[in-house]
């Protein structure tokens, strides 16, 4: 690890003084991720502002019916609170599905939004990577590529986004806010996170010093349903290779309108807008069958993973016929 100095920022303004006033600062939440990197190597900030003890904690109804999530809640912390457990249990769901426990009481809300791919090359320095050194060229396209993304990717990365709760965000429309030197601004999140395109190491729309404060979730129909399934190698403590958030809204036993998002096979969280547009009528197992290619056409599999179209089909499948059933 490089050397690196530590400040504590007491206010959002005084954090992004701090990370401003230095080129190669960074923020730190929980630092399950960042740290990571930095012993790697990949990540080689000279001054880190720990964000701790912002006032950002919060899970809060909002005065439209809504939730907002301060930017530091704990993963553990919203995975349980009574408003997401009660409301959105597809956020829940996908939250207690990532990591282990020891560090969702550590990662933060702000975090897990920023977390960066687990594409092995990316954090192996000795191999080229386009997301870590743009122009090096990609080690997984002719390489290792059995996590990689189907969906998304370019001929210079197809990293796979590794957040659950990302998938539930995106399903739920929620929106980031963002705080910066040049003011406030709040961004949908399905919008948050951009394709690798030729600038893979590009990853979202924050600028140089800004700083994520919360998160809001628009209120659901007291009719809607939802659900967050997650299929991998082993039962617990590691990535995803296809997950799948659903939420219906349910009328008599038939689906009025439904949102999807995939994990594990898109370079970032990945809203099947339209797929969404066929989910509605009865819930019949045709019609699953129908939205499940809807949602994955135009994949493009790797050398190691085109079992990931069949699976990542038969995970949205089968997280829909829980939320719905079918007839
Ligand atoms: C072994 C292991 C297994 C894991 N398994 C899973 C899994 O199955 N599913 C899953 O979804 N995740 C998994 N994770 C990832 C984990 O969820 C993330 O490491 C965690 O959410 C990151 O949050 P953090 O607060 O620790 O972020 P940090 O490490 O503190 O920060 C991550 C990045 O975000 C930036 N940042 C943090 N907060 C803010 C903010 N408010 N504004 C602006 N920038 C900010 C930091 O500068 C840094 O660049 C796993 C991690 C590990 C180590
Ligand atoms: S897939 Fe992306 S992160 Fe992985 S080696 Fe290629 S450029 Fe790097």
């Amino acid at each position: 690890m490089e050397p690196f100095t530590i400040q504590t920022a007491s206010d959002p303004h005084a954090a992004i003084q701090a990370v401003g006033a230095t080129a190669g600062s960074k923020y730190i939440a929980g630092g399950t991720n960042l740290v990571d990197l930095m012993k790697m190597y990949v990540e080689t900030p000279s001054v880190l502002v720990n964000i701790n003890g912002l006032d950002l904690q919060k899970v809060e109804i909002r005065h439209d019916g809504g939730v907002r999530i301060g930017a530091l809640v704990r993963n553990s912390d919203l995975a349980h609170h009574p408003l997401i457990e009660k409301r959105y249990p597809v956020l829940s769901q996908a939250l207690l599905s990532g990591a282990s426990a020891q560090l969702r009481n550590m990662a933060t809300t702000g975090g897990n939004i920023l977390q960066r791919t687990r594409c092995p090359y990316f954090f192996d320095i000795s191999f080229p990577c386009n997301k870590r050194t743009p122009g090096s060229g990609c080690s997984a396209i002719k390489g290792y590529n059995r996590p990689h993304a189907i969906l998304g990717g370019s001929d210079h990365c197809i990293a796979v986004h590794p957040s659950d709760m990302c998938v539930a965000m995106a399903a739920l429309d929620a929106s980031i806010h963002i705080e910066g030197p040049d003011g406030e601004r709040v961004i949908p999140f399905v919008d948050f996170h951009l394709l690798p395109g030729n600038t893979p190491e590009k990853e979202t729309q924050l600028k140089p010093g800004e700083l994520i404060t919360a998160i809001d979730i628009p209120k659901l129909p007291r009719s809607a349903k939802s659900h967050y399934l997650k299929v991998r190698d082993r039962a617990s403590y590691e990535f995803a290779l296809a997950s799948a958030a659903v939420v219906l809204d349910m009328e008599d036993g038939n689906i009025r309108s439904g949102r999807i998002a995939l994990g594990g096979v898109g370079t970032k969280p990945w809203r099947a807008t339209k797929a969404e547009q066929l989910l509605k009528g009865r819930p019949t197992q045709e019609l699953y069958n129908t939205v499940a290619a809807a949602a994955l056409e135009g994949a493009q599999p790797q050398t190691n993973n085109e079992f990931k179209i069949e699976l990542a089909k038969r995970t949205l499948i089968r997280a829909l016929t829980t939320v719905g059933g079918i007839v």
